[in-house]
């Protein structure tokens, strides 16, 4: 297919070079690792984006998650609207923010207490702050390729062996802080024992996301969270589910309900967040009672539980109820991903598709993807000209092969087909 007009995008990126840092507000955004011009978008509606030069895309990177109804849904952007009119933000209390506690609380049962934020990386930063208070200890185990937004004390690469301490991933991250960190393979039951064995005395919680989305979509394998679980529990640490990505990703409910664990802590976002700067944490009423007013750790925010955002999410939670859309979207993806394929048997492609309910990643890579390393062996320049090759077909993926590709109820059949048949071009062009 010939390559698409991008002329508007062309020039607000090079206009956007010249005052926001790189052109963008997040680095995923700008295309780095496909190379290209990014699309600036007009609008978007249902599963269609539409970029500056009027090319439509059907869209699987939905905002990178919280847009499980689709684009634009009339029903979520007119209670923000009605809410709006009655002002943008009090930074004094609503009921609203109480009837949206109260519908997380009841969805996700281990949220006893919580906290309302703008964003996913306040609600991990913030929960890691509890769990050093709660526990007395400095020390957190994450898993390596997983992220949980940019907070100093995960942005941390693992160390030089298995269990060593971790190194920072981003300069500006004090060495020292970057020391307080293990960061473990994904799926490893034995790191993280040899771990807990190790420094279990100072380790304050294990942070996971429960299917991770952040390194592309890998699956736990049976007995993994049950054993963090376990071992947390043993050694008086705390377990934190990064649900920003899986909590009612699902069903309406977090993870932690399908994987039948009870984490102490939990971290919402995205579609919590109603496709709005909201997001939450919560937990155990004794651990999260620690926070201020009533105890001595600080937290808090000027726009947190935004009543237009709280409005906005609690209409959006309120469909998901009513509608139900799971089974439907797991029919569709196990459609596509079954689709996709297909057509990389037909192609001679070899790739590995990993998927979970309305979540997937195609992995240009010949063996199964189980952790950062794993993932880490698939061919990102392949995934290149896969995504570029998908774009001017006018299908949207994320721009980087470490991501998690989403389906929206939104997306219809006909969607489907379309993208299949894009796929096997793109593919026959290998
Ligand atoms: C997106 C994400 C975050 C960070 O959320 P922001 O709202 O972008 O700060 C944290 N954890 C996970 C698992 C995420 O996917």
């Amino acid at each position: 297919m010939a390559q698409r007009k991008i002329e508007k995008s062309r020039r607000l990126f090079k206009r956007a070079q010249k005052v926001l840092v790189g052109g963008v507000n997040s680095p995923v955004r700008a295309f780095k690792s496909v190379g290209g011009v990014p699309r600036f978008l007009s609008r978007a509606q249902g599963s269609k984006i539409w970029d500056v030069d009027g090319n439509e895309y059907i869209d699987y990177c939905l905002s990178w998650g919280p847009l499980i109804l689709g684009h634009a849904r009339k029903e979520v952007l007119n209670a923000a609207a009605l809410a709006l009119k009655q002002g943008s933000t009090f930074g004094i209390p609503t009921e609203t923010e109480i009837e949206l506690a109260e519908v997380l609380k009841k969805a996700i049962p281990s949220l006893e207490r919580l906290r309302l934020t703008s964003s996913g990386t306040e609600a991990v930063m913030s929960a890691l702050r509890l769990a050093r208070a709660a526990t007395g200890r400095d020390f957190i185990v994450k898993f390596t390729g997983a992220y949980h937004g940019h907070a100093d004390s995960l942005l941390v690469q693992a160390g030089s062996g298995l269990t060593s301490l971790g190194r920072p991933d981003s300069l500006g991250v004090p060495k020292s802080f970057a020391q307080t960190t293990l960061s473990l393979p994904y799926n490893n039951i034995p790191a993280v024992k040899e771990a807990f064995k190790k420094w279990g005395g100072k380790i304050a919680a294990v942070i996971v996301e429960p299917v991770s989305g952040n390194m592309g979509t890998v699956v736990p394998e049976k007995g993994f969270l049950e054993s963090l679980r376990d071992l947390t529990q043993k050694h008086g640490a705390l377990l934190i589910f990064d649900e920003v990505i899986t909590g009612f990703r699902f069903g309406f409910c977090g993870a932690q309900k399908l994987f039948g664990i009870s984490p102490d802590l939990t971290c919402l976002g995205k579609i919590a967040g109603g496709g709005f700067p909201l997001a939450a944490f919560g937990g155990k009423k004794g651990v999260m009672n620690l926070l201020a007013p009533l105890g001595p750790v600080y937290q808090g925010g000027t726009l947190s539980g935004n009543p237009v955002a709280a409005r906005a999410a609690l209409e959006l939670l309120s469909l998901l109820k009513k509608e139900n859309p799971y089974p439907d979207l797991n029919r569709k993806t196990d459609e596509l991903v079954a689709g996709i394929c297909q057509e990389a048997r037909k192609a001679g492609v070899s790739v590995q598709v990993n998927s979970f309910g309305p979540m997937f990643t195609v992995f240009f890579s010949q063996q199964p993807v189980r952790d950062y390393s794993s993932a880490k062996k698939s061919d990102a320049k392949k995934y290149a000209a896969f995504f570029h090759a998908l774009l001017d077909e006018g299908v949207y993926f994320p721009p980087s092969q470490f991501e998690a590709c989403f389906l929206s109820s939104a997306h219809s059949d006909s969607d489907i087909r379309k993208t299949l048949a894009a796929v096997g071009r793109a593919f026959s062009r290998f």
